[in-house]
């Protein structure tokens, strides 16, 4: 992991710190919530806002996401804050609408990196963008999977890439949401050591009480940065309500995971 060369020169390039930390609710609900936890983050660890607009939900019949309109309130955000924004495009014709509204981290999501018809989409769409494109492991623990979706991009000119780990699906009951499985990111980074990566403690959770641990377990093994679910109020937030914690307490989480790290 020292030679982090590429990554430092896209995280410089676009100011951002080491490790990196994006923050954000699950989805967009309302242009008060999404400005109200931009507000909230401004001043925080957290240089890019993330919100989902386009909702991959497992099952019908739940929220879905707002939608395009999602866009405006993201882009009032980066200007009320100067914070980056970062939404998941899922097909062609989000990354046009996320690129026409000037979105800086587009990212692939974990039932969208399980389709490579999906991703050739996306990159296709995507091709030779300065923008910044993360992408989810798939959501079955299958790295080839991975580095299909990885190498399809790199295929189209996307430079400022990286990946993040949000852990897998299983049938058995862990504590888990999604089993972190870390050998898989480890294995990944062993293919391709330049690639930012980033851990997204929260969708491996599921839950609030085990996000700080797994956001210490990724620091430990030196992850690029963290994806932090963040809402005002996380019990009524209409997705993934039990596994985000407030942007409060995102603050402590960083204080003593930066003094654990400091005593290393
Ligand atoms: C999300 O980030 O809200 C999301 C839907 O994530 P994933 O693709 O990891 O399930
Ligand atoms: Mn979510």
């Amino acid at each position: 992991m020292e030679n982090k060369k590429e990554l430092r020169n896209w995280l410089d390039a676009f100011g951002l710190d080491h490790p990196l930390v994006i923050a954000g609710p699950c989805s967009a609900e309302t242009e008060e919530q999404v400005l109200k936890i931009a507000h909230q983050l401004k001043d925080t660890d957290a240089t890019v806002l993330r919100a989902g607009i386009w909702k991959p939900r497992t099952r019908p019949g739940n929220f879905e996401g707002v939608g395009a309109l999602g866009l405006k309130w993201l882009q009032k955000a980066k200007e009320e804050t100067g914070m980056l924004i970062a939404t998941e495009v899922a097909n062609a014709n989000h990354v046009r609408l996320a690129l026409e509204h000037d979105v800086d981290v587009l990212w692939i999501g974990a039932r969208s990196t399980v389709s490579p018809f999906i991703v050739q989409e996306i990159a296709d769409a995507l091709n030779g963008t300065d923008k910044i494109v993360l992408v989810k492991n798939p959501v079955n623990p299958d790295l080839p999977l991975w580095l299909g979706a990885i190498e399809r991009l790199y295929t189209a000119n996307i430079k400022n890439l990286g990946v993040i780990h949000r852990g897998f699906s299983t049938y058995e009951k862990t504590r888990y949401r999604n089993n972190p499985e870390w050998q898989i990111p480890i294995e990944l980074q062993n293919r391709f050591p330049d690639l930012p990566l980033i851990l997204d403690p929260s969708h491996i959770a599921g839950r609030r009480d085990i996000i700080f641990d797994i956001c210490q377990t990724g620091l430990d093994l030196n992850y690029d940065g963290l994806m932090v679910e963040t809402h005002f109020d996380p019990d009524n937030a209409w997705s993934d309500a039990k596994q985000q914690i407030t942007p409060a307490t995102l603050v402590e989480y960083m204080e003593d995971l930066k003094i654990r790290k400091e005593t290393d």
